[in-house]
C-alpha cells in the first residue's frame, strides 16, 4: 500500500520569518496525523530556519530544485550534498516553471535526478503536457518522452525512493484543474511506463503525485483514484488551513 504524499510547493514566497510561523502553525494543525506523508519546500534561503524547526518531526523538507554536480564553480548552484547538508529529505526536479523559463531540458532534469538519488535525496520529478499538447492530442507522447528521457538509466533499486509528479502545465496556477478521469488516465499510463522500465513490483510501489490547481474542494475526489497517490500543491499549500485540510485527505 502506497503511503500518500502531500507536499507543497512554496515557489518564490515567504521570508524566513513568515516561512518560520507557517511551519509551526502546520505542526499544531497536523499534531498526531500521521496517514500522510508532508512535506514542505521553502525557497532556498529559509531551508536551513525551517529544517531547525521541523528536527525531530513528522513533516518533512524539500528543496525546489538542486544542481548536478556536488561542488565547484557552479555560481549560484545548490548541490545535493548541501541539501542534505542542511535537512533536506526531498527536492522538486524538472518543474514546469524551471523548464518554461530557466532553461530546464530532460537531459538536465536526468542529471539532477541522479545526482539527487546518488546523495540520498529523493527526487519529485514534475512531467506533464501542455495545453497545445493536450489539444493535439500528444498528451501521452509528450509525458511518455519525459518519463523516458529524464529516468534514462536510473538505477532500478534508487527509483524506490522516487516520486513523480503529473502536473499538466494547464492546470498549474490557473485554477483549471484535470478532472479526476483525466489525471488517473495519465497516471496509470505513467506507472505502465516504470512497470516496463523497471518491473511491475517497482511500479507498485513508486508514488505518483498529481498536481495542478489542487485544492480543499477537489482533493478528495482526486486522491479516490487508484494511480493518485498524493499532491504536489502550489498555491493552496501557502495557507495554512486550506495546506492541512489537503493532507488531511481520506484516500478514497
Ligand atoms: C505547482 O506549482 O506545482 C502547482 C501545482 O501549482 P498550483 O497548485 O498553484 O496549480
Amino acid at each position: 500500500m502506497r503511503k500518500p504524499i502531500i507536499a507543497g510547493n512554496w515557489k518564490m514566497h515567504k521570508t524566513v520569518g513568515e516561512a518560520i510561523d507557517f511551519v509551526t502553525s502546520l505542526q499544531k494543525e497536523l499534531e498526531g496525523w500521521e496517514r500522510t506523508e508532508v512535506v514542505v519546500a521553502p525557497s532556498f534561503t529559509a531551508l536551513a530556519s525551517v529544517a531547525e524547526r521541523l528536527r525531530g518531526g513528522r513533516i518533512a523538507l524539500a528543496a525546489q530544485d538542486v544542481c548536478w554536480e556536488e561542488e565547484g564553480a557552479y555560481t549560484g548552484e545548490v548541490s545535493p550534498l548541501m541539501l542534505r547538508d542542511v535537512g533536506c529529505q526531498y527536492v522538486i526536479i524538472g518543474h514546469s516553471e524551471r523548464r518554461a523559463y530557466f532553461g530546464e531540458s530532460d537531459e538536465t532534469v536526468n542529471k539532477k535526478v541522479k545526482a539527487a538519488l546518488s546523495h540520498d535525496l529523493n527526487p519529485i520529478i514534475c512531467v506533464g503536457e501542455s495545453l497545445e499538447e493536450r489539444e493535439h492530442g500528444d498528451t501521452f507522447r509528450v509525458v511518455e518522452g519525459q518519463v523516458k528521457e529524464d529516468l534514462r538509466g536510473v538505477d532500478a533499486e534508487a527509483a524506490r525512493n522516487m516520486v513523480i509528479a503529473y502536473e499538466p502545465v494547464w492546470a498549474i496556477g490557473t485554477g483549471k484543474t484535470a478532472s479526476p478521469g483525466q489525471a488517473q488516465e495519465v497516471q496509470s499510463f505513467i506507472r505502465g511506463l516504470l512497470s516496463d522500465m523497471f518491473s511491475p513490483a517497482l511500479a507498485e510501489v513508486i508514488r505518483i503525485q498529481y498536481g495542478g490547481s489542487v485544492k480543499p474542494d477537489n482533493i478528495d475526489e482526486l486522491m479516490a483514484q487508484p494511480d493518485i497517490d498524493g499532491a504536489l500543491v502550489g498555491g493552496a499549500s501557502l495557507e495554512v488551513g486550506s495546506f492541512a485540510r489537503i493532507v488531511r485527505v481520506e484516500r478514497g
